[in-house]
């Protein structure tokens, strides 16, 4: 039998981007959302939820990259990691790649955590490290209310909807501000600078009124989401990224295995960021 299934993600209406499945893992619903595992044919297993791309074999390792060690080589001594969102694990799998002590993993839904671990092991393979503790909670009610202070929060969300939708507004990252110890900085996932324009100036101008002085979008491929290209914004009380020593990182690096990732990368992602972006995040 020639199974010719194919799975579609429609974004705006308009637009569609689709591959063909070899497989169907895993179709479930959880309290948050419709939660779909399918083997591709040339993106290998991909995590969908709500019909929507989250992550995908062949190119998680260009985000879940670029989210983590853009922000772990920035601060000069990470110890202390909150990651909000993330289920698949590929963000948290990245971060043990650095000598921290404590990593707080919060993500909402832990029907996700269950279907990455079981369908999704190259990317969940460090949720149950020692140095992970998984919390099961909202990420906006955890940081207005946690007393912790950390040195890197990173935000590993999916599109503002839903229980998202919070994770983009002013009140959030004004708490993540106060949940940062003073020379702490943060990053999130923060969607297509080509469609999401809008969305990415009015976070920068939220980060800025939360009291960050250093504000700095980045741009990079993401081939399985709508445009193809996507974006992360850094955040930081005091490091700028581009002032950070490549030779420590290089360094570092002879130690850590990546691969987009390196300290070429880490200054040039941000003198790259094309002129439409940096031109929407100047105040
Ligand atoms: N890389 C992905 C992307 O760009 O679409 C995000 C992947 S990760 C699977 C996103 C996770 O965020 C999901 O597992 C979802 O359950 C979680 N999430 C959504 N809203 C959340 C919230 N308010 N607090 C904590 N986690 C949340």
């Amino acid at each position: 039998m020639n199974f010719n299934c194919w799975f579609t993600e429609i974004h705006n209406n308009n637009i569609s981007f689709s591959v063909r499945v070899k497989n169907i893992l895993y179709i479930g619903k959880s309290k948050y959302q419709e939660i779909v595992v399918i083997d591709t044919y040339d993106f290998g297993r991909a995590l969908i939820l709500d019909n929507t791309f989250q992550t995908t074999e062949r190119d998680e390792f260009i985000y879940h990259e670029l989210i983590t060690h853009i922000p772990l080589f920035t601060h000069p001594n990470p110890k202390d990691v909150l990651v909000i969102g993330g289920g698949d694990g590929g963000t948290v799998r990245e971060v043990l790649k650095h000598p921290v002590e404590r990593v707080d993993f919060v993500e909402l839904d832990e029907k996700v955590i269950e279907v990455a671990k079981k369908y999704l092991p190259k990317l969940s393979c460090k949720i149950d490290d020692e140095k992970v503790n998984l919390i099961i909670t909202d990420g906006i009610k955890y940081v207005a209310e946690t007393d912790k202070k950390y040195d890197v929060v990173i935000v590993d969300c999916p599109d503002p909807v839903g229980p998202a939708k919070g994770l983009f507004e002013k009140e959030f990252y004004k708490n993540v501000f106060k949940c940062l110890k003073e020379d702490g900085l943060m990053v999130q996932q923060t969607e297509s600078p080509l469609y999401d324009l809008e969305l990415i100036k009015n976070i920068a101008k939220y980060l800025k009124d939360a009291g960050f002085s250093i504000v700095m979008p980045y741009s990079y491929p993401m081939p399985t989401y709508p445009s193809g290209m996507w974006s992360f914004t850094l955040a930081s009380k005091k490091y700028n990224p581009l002032k950070v020593d490549e030779n420590k990182i290089k360094e570092k690096l002879k130690s850590m295995e990546t691969k987009y990732y390196d300290e070429e990368v880490h200054k040039g992602i941000f003198l790259a960021t094309p002129k439409f972006l940096k031109d929407a995040v100047k105040f």
